[in-house]
């Protein structure tokens, strides 16, 4: 059987869902739309990554976790008592697996609603000439033709041969959300920011929580300092971290892992409950096109698009987490949007320079644009001003007062360049900064603006106005 669209897409990530209702939205150019959705466990998945394993989950514990520390060790400061308080996993499990359903089925609404055909196979495989091969979950094999298509499969954990996943012991970051009982004893294997999230969910409950670092380079580009300050609140909460240890082994015995590693010259071993594994994700790009199709990738998987995320073969895009650029929910769907609106003749571009960065632990940690060190290396001459939370009224009257936000701009244009911040709703004023910078502010431009008091808000106005020296709040260091 074959079928004529305008537009189909395969996966319903982030990425691929938002395109495909954007698709749908732009009905009158692009016409008709198909989302090719993989079933798993005899169900369609919507929402790819972010919505079931991912974002949404992560999130939903790691705000369990945030509740069960005010309760146990902020409460009494602000004179409330409340018995020693407990946790029932089983009653937070649930709790997240209830969000995670709202809002997948909220994807399935919304395809309805738009208009947006869906095709719950097992898996889409393009072809020469945008034919797009789905197995239906009955085992039939239907065709799909189309203008244009996008590929949107997403990533999947990288495993590594030391420590093999059984998902039962040792678990990658899918299954790090689903651990019950939660183990007393936790290790985890990391290198990238989703192991800090796990740190701060996992951290709050195991009273002994050990994360290995296996590598010193970073995927995401925070500032030293930000580094620094970050690595030292997650300690300061028990995290044992230990830099540059490296497993060479692991072995189940006695339902334990025991794991071998070396830090330094020496060889040691010890045992865990349980093992995550979170090394970093690789794109899902395994047996998604044929040969033909004149789709082309790098050595590690990922699709070779251009700077509008078109392939090579004509009419062929690929967005999300199977191209360049940092693996982040909210980049794949403004790639999504873009492809929609170009394919409809729109000539949307999407700026590179201007995606936020966060990292969900407590404290927050949030960046967008460039880190000082990056600037150094291009030669460009910056000027930066930082203000810590301390020194803010809403941040004290909360008792949140690790952390400081940091604005850098360019010293002779004073156009902003980068804004960095750890601390209380990091995410949501970077965010700010996010809409100044798309918008060629300067540094002068926040320091004009009235911010409202007392608001967290408050520390952006005051690390603008230590751009060039005049915050009011604290003792500038550089004067004017
Ligand atoms: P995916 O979300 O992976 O979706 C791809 C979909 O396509 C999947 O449903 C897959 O089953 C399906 N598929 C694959 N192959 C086929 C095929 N051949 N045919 C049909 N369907 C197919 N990002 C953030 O921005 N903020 C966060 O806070 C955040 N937290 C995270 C926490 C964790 C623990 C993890 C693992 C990731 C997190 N991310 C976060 C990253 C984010 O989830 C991903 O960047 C995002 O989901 C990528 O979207 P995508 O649509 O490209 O791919």
């Amino acid at each position: 059987m074959s079928a004529n669209y305008d537009v189909v897409v395969v996966g319903a990530g982030p990425a691929g869902y938002v395109c495909a209702i954007r698709s749908a939205q732009l009905g009158s150019e692009s016409g008709h739309c198909r989302d090719v959705v993989r079933r798993e466990s005899g169900k369609p998945v919507f929402g790819g990554t972010c919505l079931n394993v991912g974002c949404i989950p992560s999130k939903a514990l790691l705000d369990s976790s945030h509740k069960f520390i005010e309760a146990k060790e902020h409460f009494p400061t602000h004179g409330i008592s409340v018995e020693v308080p407990g946790i029932d996993v089983a009653a937070m499990m649930g709790r997240k697996t209830k969000i995670v359903g709202q809002l997948t089925g909220g994807v399935s609404g919304l395809f309805k609603h738009n208009g947006v055909e869906v095709c719950a196979g097992a898996s889409g495989k393009l072809f020469a000439n945008r034919k797009v091969e789905v197995s239906a979950a009955d085992g039939t094999v239907i065709t799909l033709e189309a203008a244009n298509v996008v590929l949107a499969s997403g990533s999947e954990p990288i495993s590594i041969p030391p420590a093999p996943v059984d998902n039962d012991l040792i678990v990658d970051s899918t299954g790090a959300w689903s651990l019950m009982p939660y183990p007393s004893v936790l290790v985890s294997l990391v290198l990238v920011s989703l192991a800090w999230n796990l740190g701060s969910v996992w951290g709050a409950w195991a009273p002994r929580w050990c994360c290995w670092r296996l590598w010193r380079a970073s995927s995401l580009r925070w500032t030293s300092k930000l580094r620094k300050s970050r690595r030292k609140s997650l300690k300061s909460r028990g995290l044992d971290i230990r830099l540059g240890a490296r497993v060479t082994g692991t072995e189940i015995r006695d339902g334990k892992v025991h794991v071998t590693y070396t830090q330094g010259d020496q060889s040691l071993d010890e045992v865990f409950d349980k093992l995550i594994v979170s090394v970093g994700r690789r794109p899902r790009t395994n047996d998604l096109f044929s040969s033909d199709s004149g789709v082309t990738t790098d050595e590690r998987g990922f699709v070779y698009v251009n700077d509008y995320c078109a392939t090579e073969a004509p009419g062929v895009w690929a967005i999300g987490d199977i191209v360049r650029g940092p693996m982040l929910a909210h980049k794949g769907s403004e790639e999504g949007v873009m492809v929609a609106e170009r394919i409809a003749g729109k000539p949307n571009q999407l700026n590179y320079d201007c995606i936020p960065s966060i990292i969900y632990t407590d404290p927050e940690v949030a960046a967008v644009g460039k880190t000082e060190q990056e600037l150094k290396s291009e030669g460009v001459a910056y000027k930066s001003g930082t203000f810590p939370f301390a020194a803010i009224g809403r941040a004290l009257a909360s008792g949140n007062t690790d952390g400081l936000v940091k604005i850098i701009a360019d010293k002779n244009t004073d156009r902003i360049l980068g804004a960095h911040c750890v601390g209380p709703s990091a995410a949501d004023l970077v965010q700010q900064m996010v809409i100044a910078m798309e918008f060629g502010s300067s540094a002068e431009d926040i320091q004009l603006m009235v911010f409202g008091h007392p608001t967290l808000s408050a520390a952006v106005h005051e690390a603008a106005l230590a751009v060039d020296g005049h915050a009011i709040h604290m003792a500038n260091r550089k004067k004017r």
